[in-house]
């Protein structure tokens, strides 16, 4: 029962406590707790992936995934002039995205010699396993705990299901103005729940398209994090991939989503027990990338993404030197990533880089 264990679990009893001292709290407030509490929260003590964790991403699912942005980095660096650059991963789960890229640059010349790896993650289990992972694929390779420490070079970033795991903030259209949905304690139902906060800020009734009872959402984090990653590319000169679930659009709905086990879960019923996502608002990422001074291509789909970059081409060689057993998992897999039906068009990317002139692959 979740709302028995809502009760008992540890980190919940924080979150009541922190309620009842100061009153409900915003949403971002409990995300935050909820994934990464220094002691309970659920990205710090766990490995999530994988059939038998709660839910699986793009590099877990092919190992094309991780070789195509393998190829968009060497070819980044190429249009870069070459030389030493840092390769910046955000939130990089178990490090299989940078082992593909590794393996599929391996043959690139003086690509290995030019690069430092910085590996951006909060969870000591999840960077423990990536160094066990890749320990031995690159002479330097260091673990930062935040992007105020990505070191002042040239830079190509990759953030794969990174924003989507940062905390947001929901509002509600109401007839008295706009209101925070927030998180309180309710002792009666011994569960969590939403409440509005104080009436804010009262939109102008005409031309307010927005019907009442809408729900936005806004992540200050993320923005944050974009400003300070644009402006760090656009000093030092590189590109970034940004590869999420998102809209591009202001979005007028709850994009609020907990997973366990594979299967959709409620937000509030165990925190630090699944994970919390968010849909990604790439029209705020992209223009944060553009006030900075980047040049930004318009969006691709995953599925197009993969498709320009050669997916079809490796696979095909990559089914040359399988089994009958590697080769279904192989096919399988790239369709699961290019299918619309499947991850090819909910997963956008966003390429970006610091001087129009240069091309981004696979993007435009
Ligand atoms: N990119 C990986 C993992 C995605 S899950 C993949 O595609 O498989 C989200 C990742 O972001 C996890 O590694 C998590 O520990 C990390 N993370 C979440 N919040 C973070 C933060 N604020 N700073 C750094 N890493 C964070």
């Amino acid at each position: 029962m979740s709302e028995a264990r809502s009760c008992t679990l540890p980190l919940a009893a924080i979150i009541r406590d922190r309620i009842a001292a100061t009153g409900p709290i915003s949403i971002a407030d409990y995300m935050s707790l909820a994934l990464s509490h220094p002691e309970h929260g659920y990205y710090i003590k766990r490995d999530p992936f994988g059939t038998r964790g709660d839910f699986i991403t793009a590099p877990e699912i092919s190992q094309i995934f991780g070789e195509m942005i393998g190829l968009w980095c060497a070819q980044m660096w190429m249009q870069l002039g070459g030389g030493p650059i840092s390769i910046v991963e955000l939130g990089p789960g178990r490090g299989s995205l940078m082992a593909d890229v590794l393996r599929a640059t391996k043959s690139m010349a003086g690509f290995h010699d030019a690069i430092s790896i910085h590996m951006v993650e909060t969870s000591p289990t999840l960077a423990h396993a990536q160094y066990m992972r890749l320990r031995d694929d690159h002479p330097r390779i260091e673990w930062l705990d935040s992007i105020a420490e990505i070191p002042p070079n040239k830079t190509l970033l990759i953030a794969n299901e990174f924003f989507d795991a940062l905390p947001i903030k929901q509002y509600v259209i109401t007839d008295e103005g706009m209101r925070e949905r927030r998180v309180t304690w309710n002792e009666a139902q011994s569960a969590f729940e939403f409440v509005l906060g104080d009436a804010g800020l009262m939109l102008a009734k005409s031309g307010n398209a927005i019907p009442p009872d809408t729900i936005m959402e806004h992540s200050p984090v993320s923005r944050s994090i974009m400003r300070q990653l644009a402006q760090h590319i656009h000093t030092h000169g590189g590109a970034g991939l940004i590869i999420d679930y998102g809209y591009l659009g202001e979005a007028h709905h709850d994009t609020l989503q907990a997973l366990k086990a594979h299967l959709f879960h409620p937000v509030l019923a165990e925190p630090g027990e699944a994970d919390i996502t968010a849909h990604v608002d790439f029209l705020s990422l992209i223009a944060i990338a553009r006030d900075a001074g980047n040049a930004v291509a318009p969006l691709a789909t995953q599925g197009e993404f993969l498709t320009r970059m050669g997916a079809q081409l490796r696979l095909e060689m990559l089914l040359r030197q399988a089994t009958p057993e590697q080769k279904s998992n192989l096919i399988s897999g790239l369709e699961r990533l290019v299918s619309p039906q499947a991850m090819g068009e909910l997963f956008k990317v966003m390429g970006f880089a610091s001087d129009a002139r240069m091309e981004l692959p696979g993007v435009m």
